[in-house]
């Protein structure tokens, strides 16, 4: 917290107001024409009150007529109007560019997902980019929208009627301000200690904020176990601790603000008793006097406006400070032009990668996948096989060594050539918020009904799919309740199938055993990986035996190399793996057999 009791600034140092303003690139102009707007607004704001002041100079020197002051009340109510319609024009001016900044805040914020490297987004939680770019984001938006206008506006508007006090007097003008350096000071003593205050409070907004999304994503640990009041104790506490972190500061703050805002307004406690003065000492005309008040009780508006906007600015600070950390996140270098490639072989070479610097988890790794050949990664688990598939796809960047696809480093092909190339089908295969036909249809976007049907019965999903409601209109989420494991990975192998990238990296999955889904599961896999290069990292050995290379991976380096039978004999390690693999399949179908006899 305590290096964030300054101002903060972006990672390159820029102040925050800097930043907001690089984002603003599409829409510079009406930002400067929202402004410009907005001050013609106050420009036109001044003429009723002119005309007021020559109606009543008029009153009191006799000359007024009906005649002569029809031609005012017309200025007057005509300026009016404009004024309100250039405010409102300025402000839809503002809102739109307040919005288009946020759109380009999101934009980038995706952009620069897909631009860094896996590893440097998932440092970060969910909940904390969720919090930045959902509603942190959104803070900007109503200060953002309403300063140029409103607070812009009221500086000039402010500026304006202390001028022309002082054209009508100068001491009416003084004792007209006499209260705002008062109020001022009353304020700025309730600002002591701001920055740190406001730090702290954010320091505490994000933590409760984090014990919320942790409760509700943890609810059902905590009814399966029975935890309702110890987790519900703590997620009562944080909330609780948060509103008495909020009640304090507003305690300590409650007496200034509101003494501030007695003070502020009360230029009528001094224009009062001056201008009065002045007018029986034959220094004031009437005229005079009377504007004096009129102004003097209309500058009160723009100045409470000016301080109601601090809280806000601050929030504002904090929003683009930390949206600039997530925007200026390093990017994984890419060339722009397309690399030349020959064939489809994945070549490791020396490879080493650490997740945090000084802890390696690859010691060297030299792997050679020729062409159209299946390679299979074994070991146990945290050795290392994970890791070796995601550097094929890029998710991070070697430390040293190299990753080439086609006989090109992956670094020297853009991002999206090396997606072009490389499949990675995952475990936890995610299903979009769309219809299962679209969720297939990811895998190639100008894809027909008809090649998204081939690619679903190549992958044993045709059959539970015209099951659902909808068929391949059902939306993943209503079919989300019919679908096993197994099938949401059926799913995402159609994806793969129909994408149809040379190279298929493949996650074997863990989780679905049964032998009905596994006998189809492998059956897709087969289909998707005919004539490819295909690397698995394999859970259950029986799914490999036919590989062309194993690599037994160990401790983060290949241990050993080769088909099924040369291992047998020539690696304890995978002979050990695989008397285990061949004990438990005796074990489960052992239990089955015990379970059909019950
Ligand atoms: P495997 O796939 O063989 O189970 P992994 O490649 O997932 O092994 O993990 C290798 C090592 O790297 C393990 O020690 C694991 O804890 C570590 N590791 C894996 N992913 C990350 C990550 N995102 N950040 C930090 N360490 C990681």
């Amino acid at each position: 917290m305590a290096e964030r009791e300054k101002a903060p600034e972006d990672a390159k140092g820029r102040p925050w107001v800097k930043t907001l303003f690089s984002y603003a690139r599409r829409c510079k102009g009406k930002m400067i024409a929202s402004f410009a707007v907005s001050l013609a607004s106050v420009g036109a704001g001044f003429v009723p009150f002119y005309a007021v002041y020559r109606l009543m100079a008029m009153a009191m020197d006799g000359s007024l007529t009906w005649d002569g002051s029809v031609l005012w009340l017309a200025l007057a109510a005509v300026f009016y109007l404009a004024s309100k319609v250039l405010f409102g024009i300025s402000t839809l001016l503002s809102h739109v560019s307040a919005y288009t900044i946020l759109e380009t805040l999101r934009q980038d914020f995706v952009r620069k997902l897909m631009k860094a490297s896996l590893g440097t987004v998932q440092a970060k939680s969910i909940g904390n980019l969720k919090n930045v770019f959902v509603d942190r984001i959104e803070s900007i938006e109503p200060p953002l929208a309403h300063m140029i206008p409103e607070l812009g506006g009221s500086l000039v508007l402010a500026a304006g009627l202390a001028a022309w006090l002082v054209a009508i007097d100068w001491r009416i003008a003084l004792a007209c301000l006499a209260c705002v350096p008062v109020g001022l000071a009353v304020f700025a003593s309730s600002l002591k200690d701001f920055n740190a205050k406001y730090a702290a409070y954010m320091a505490e907004s994000n933590r409760v904020n984090g014990v919320i999304v942790e409760y509700i994503e943890g609810i059902q640990v905590v009814k399966a176990f029975n935890q309702a009041s110890d987790s519900y104790e703590k997620y009562a506490g944080s909330v609780r601790a948060f509103k008495e972190f909020t009640m304090q500061w507003f305690r300590s703050t409650w007496v200034t603000m509101n003494l501030m805002s007695s003070i502020m307004p009360t230029t009528l406690l001094g224009v009062l008793p001056v201008g009065l003065a002045l007018y029986f000492s034959g220094s004031l005309a009437p005229s005079g006097l009377a504007m004096g008040i009129v102004l003097s009780l209309a500058i009160v508006d723009p100045l409470m406006r000016f301080t109601s906007f601090v809280n806000e600015m601050k929030s504002m600070e904090y929003a683009v400070a930390d949206a600039a950390e997530f925007l200026d996140l390093p990017e994984l270098p890419e060339p722009k032009s397309r690399a030349e490639t020959s064939g489809f072989a994945v070549e490791m070479k020396d490879v080493r990668f650490s997740y945090k610097a000084g802890e390696e988890v690859l010691h060297g790794v030299s792997l050679s996948v020729p062409q159209g050949t299946f390679t299979a990664l074994v070991g146990p688990s945290g050795s290392g096989k994970s890791t070796l598939a995601r550097l094929i796809a890029r998710h991070w960047d070697v430390d040293a060594g190299s990753v080439s696809v086609g006989g090109t480093d992956v670094r020297s092909m853009p991002l999206d050539q090396l997606s072009e190339l490389v499949s990675f089908v995952q475990q936890d295969n995610f299903l979009f918020d769309a219809t299962i036909g679209d969720n297939i249809r990811l895998g190639k976007p100008k894809a027909t009904d008809e090649e998204i049907a081939r690619a679903a019965r190549a992958a044993c999903c045709d059959e539970f799919v015209k099951r659902l409601p909808c068929g391949y209109g059902t939306s993943a989420g209503e079919a989300g309740r019919f679908l096993s494991g197994g099938e949401r990975q059926r799913i995402s192998i159609a994806r793969a199938i129909l994408k149809d990238a040379p190279v298929i990296v493949l996650d074997e999955a863990t989780a679905f055993t049964d032998p009905e889904n596994e006998d189809k599961i492998q059956r897709s896999i087969a289909r998707l990986a005919a004539g490819k290069t295909l690397v698995v990292i394999a859970h259950r050995l029986s799914t490999i035996t036919r590989a062309d290379q194993i690599a037994v991976v160990d401790g983060g380096s290949i241990v050993a190399l080769g088909t099924h039978e040369d291992l047998l004999g020539s690696c304890p390690l995978y002979a050990r793996m695989w008397a285990a693999h061949v004990g438990t399949q005796d074990w489960a179908a052992g239990s089955n057999a015990e379970g059909g006899n019950r």
